[in-house]
This record gives structure tokens, C-alpha cells and sequence, in this order.
């Protein structure tokens, strides 16, 4: 799909082509990664961060956060939990926390491929390549690192390089693929100054790398942000400027299910945070994948990455029973296993044909 033709969706106002819309992505989903949705458990390592994301309520000029690093047992103790849930993969997520020891973390990683057979997924910012080496060989799966937007002016502006190092997550991504982890990226919906135009590429974007997995979600103000603060200064022109609503976030699942018809697409927090049931109509309109939140409670609303994040108060036992529930309530069933995206085992499979 091109690039007008995404926009043009990305526009789209009447409810009868938009109804067209979601059918097409549900059945591009259903064709290329079936009915079962990959639970992944999402833990929320570290809020320490030494970078300046305009955007992000973590970032390091945050003064009033306090900041926390899970202990090695803590972080155990979300395995097991992840583990008695029966969920096929850990996500590690955090900040760029610069105390962040790369050998602690490898041990770790270690530990869990060693006693479990958990996918570990990854995703904590830009690191070096020797770090994103070292967490692979320990046996780390995948690395999620979103683009946020492919507009190289906004995302310049709204996350600043650190000095002397200049901020090129397209190129990241390609580092990442070469080491061989399976790869995800992503944006937020309604950035403020991203355009119908910057969209669209975003989305097309997401097919010319490839991606096996895709992460979107709306773009939410935290006050105690420049983004925030200064809102009217960054928004595009009336007509250009793509809000921030359920609505778009839903096209833009649905638009990069059907671009990226074999990868794997959450239904994202933030989607729930803004919609009551925005976990079920992402999984109606493109998505295959939810991530529920197993950092310990005490620490949930110290990752304040946006307020009012959906998970704060879900406590992972009580959440997994319902979202089970409301997963079976849309005809869909739970994935068992760790669940790649077909994306990625299409690829692997046909490297080693070639080695054949
Ligand atoms: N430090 C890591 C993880 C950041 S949190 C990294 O930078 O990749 C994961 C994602 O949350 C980010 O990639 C961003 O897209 C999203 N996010 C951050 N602030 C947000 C906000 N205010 N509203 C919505 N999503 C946000």
C-alpha cells in the first residue's frame, strides 16, 4: 500500500468504508496469524532515565519522580509469576538508565533461557551495539524500539541527541536485525506536530523495514513535560495535525496489520488508557497481541511514562482472569508457547535455505 492511499485512509470519515477497513485488517489478521492472542508479561525494570524526551513523563529532567531499579529477586519473582500465568515471553522494558550494569543484565537474561523456556524481548532505548551484542549472545529474542515518528525535524526536536551522539533509531534497527534479534518499532498517534502526511509515511516505513512486530499507541500529555507546556508551539497546521483519538490509533492498527499482514501487533496500554475497551477493538481491528503489566504494584505508578496509565491499579492476577474473559467474549482464544511472529520465522527459515 502506498502512501496515498494510507493517508487517504488516515482521513477516511465515513463509518461504512472505515467498517470496510477494520473487516479487511481482521481478515488479514485471522489469514496471517490466526485467532490466538500472545500474551506477553510486561515488566517495567528500571524508571531511571538519562535522556530528555519531550514527550515522556520519565525523562530525566523530571525532578519530582522518584526513581527505582528492580532487584535481581524482584525481577525473579516477575518470571515465576509470568511463568505460573502461563505467559510465553518476558518484556524488559525501561528507561535509558545509564547505571544500568549490561553484565547484570546479561546474567539475568541468562538465567531465564537457562531455567525456562521464556522469549525475552527487550526494550530499553538506544544502546550500544556492543550492549545489544552482549544481551543477544546471553540469549535475548527480540528488541522493541520505536521510531516515533519518521519525520526527522519533529523527532529531533522532541528527542534530543545526547552530546556528541546523534539519534538514529532507523539505523539502530537495522543493528538490531543483524544481530539477529527479532525486531519491533512503532510510533505514537497524534504527536503533536505529526502531520496526516508524516503518518502515512510512518506506516509505510513500517513495511520497508520489515518489521515482525509493531507497537502503537496515542500519543498522551504528561504535564510535567516541555511537550506539555508548550503544545501550541509544536502542533501542525488545522487540516495537517492527526489527533490523538481512538479513532486514528485503530487505523493506524489496522493500516499496519494490513502493510505488515505477518508481524505481531499489541493492542497497546496507552489504546486502553484513552478507550474503556481499547484492548478488545485493537484486537477487532488488527492486533494478535496484549502485554499485561507483572511489574510489582508498588512500582507501577513510578513508570510514569503518560498519567492515568490503564495498568496502574490491575493487579496481574485479577487482570489476567479478566482479560481471558474478554478475550473469549470476542471468540478469540489464548496463544500457548512464545509465539514469534510468522514474520520473523518466514525470514529465518529462508536464510537458512540460502546457507543450503
Ligand atoms: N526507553 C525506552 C522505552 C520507553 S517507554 C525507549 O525509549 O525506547 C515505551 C514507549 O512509550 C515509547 O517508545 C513511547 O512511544 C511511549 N511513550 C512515551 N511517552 C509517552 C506518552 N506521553 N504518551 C504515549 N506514549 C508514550
Amino acid at each position: 500500500m502506498k502512501r496515498a492511499e494510507i493517508e487517504h485512509w488516515l482521513r477516511e470519515t465515513d463509518g461504512a468504508r472505515l467498517d470496510e477497513l477494520w473487516q479487511r485488517a481482521d481478515a488479514v489478521r485471522r489469514e496471517h496469524v490466526g485467532d490466538a492472542v500472545h500474551l506477553r508479561g510486561l515488566i517495567e525494570i528500571s524508571n531511571v532515565c538519562g535522556r530528555a524526551c519531550a514527550y515522556c513523563g520519565i525523562r530525566s529532567g523530571n525532578r519530582q519522580l522518584e526513581r527505582y531499579r528492580l532487584t535481581t529477586r524482584e525481577l525473579l519473582e516477575c518470571m515465576r509469576r509470568a511463568l505460573a500465568l502461563g505467559y510465553g515471553t518476558l518484556v524488559l522494558q525501561g528507561g535509558e538508565d545509564p547505571a544500568l550494569d549490561p553484565e547484570w543484565l546479561a546474567s539475568i537474561i541468562r538465567r531465564v533461557k537457562a531455567r525456562t523456556s521464556l522469549a525475552v524481548t527487550l526494550s530499553l532505548g538506544e544502546r550500544s551495539p556492543n550492549e545489544l551484542a552482549l544481551w543477544r549472545n546471553a540469549g535475548a529474542d527480540r528488541y522493541l524500539l520505536r521510531f516515533e515518528t519518521s519525520d526527522r525535524d519533529l523527532f529531533a526536536r522532541l528527542h534530543p541527541s545526547r552530546p556528541g551522539r546523534s539519534s538514529d533509531r532507523i539505523a539502530l534497527l537495522g543493528t538490531l536485525r543483524e544481530l539477529g534479534y527479532e525486531t519491533g518499532s512503532g510510533v505514537m498517534v497524534g504527536l503533536p506536530g505529526q502531520t496526516y502526511t508524516s503518518l502515512a509515511r510512518d506506516i509505510e516505513l513500517f513495511g520497508e523495514l520489515d518489521l515482525d512486530m509493531i507497537g502503537v499507541g496515542p500519543y498522551i500529555a504528561h504535564p510535567a513535560t516541555p511537550l506539555a507546556e508548550h503544545e501550541a508551539d509544536f502542533r501542525a497546521a488545522p487540516g495537517e495535525q492527526t489527533p490523538n483519538t481512538e479513532l486514528m490509533t485503530c487505523k493506524v492498527v489496522a493500516l499496519a496489520r494490513l502493510v505488515c499482514p505477518r508481524s505481531n501487533i499489541p493492542a497497546t496500554t496507552a489504546l486502553a488508557t484513552i478507550s474503556a475497551d481499547g484492548r478488545a477493538l485493537g484486537l477487532l481491528r488488527g492486533a494478535n497481541v496484549i502485554m499485561p503489566n507483572i511489574t510489582p504494584l508498588r512500582y507501577r505508578a513510578l513508570y510514569d511514562i503518560y498519567p492515568d496509565k490503564a495498568c496502574l491499579h490491575e493487579d496481574a492476577d485479577t487482570f489476567d482472569m479478566e482479560l481471558k474473559t474478554r478475550i473469549a467474549a470476542i471468540g478469540r482464544c489464548v496463544a500457548t508457547g512464545q509465539g514469534e511472529s510468522p514474520n520473523c520465522t518466514a525470514r529465518r527459515q529462508s536464510a537458512a535455505c540460502a546457507w543450503n
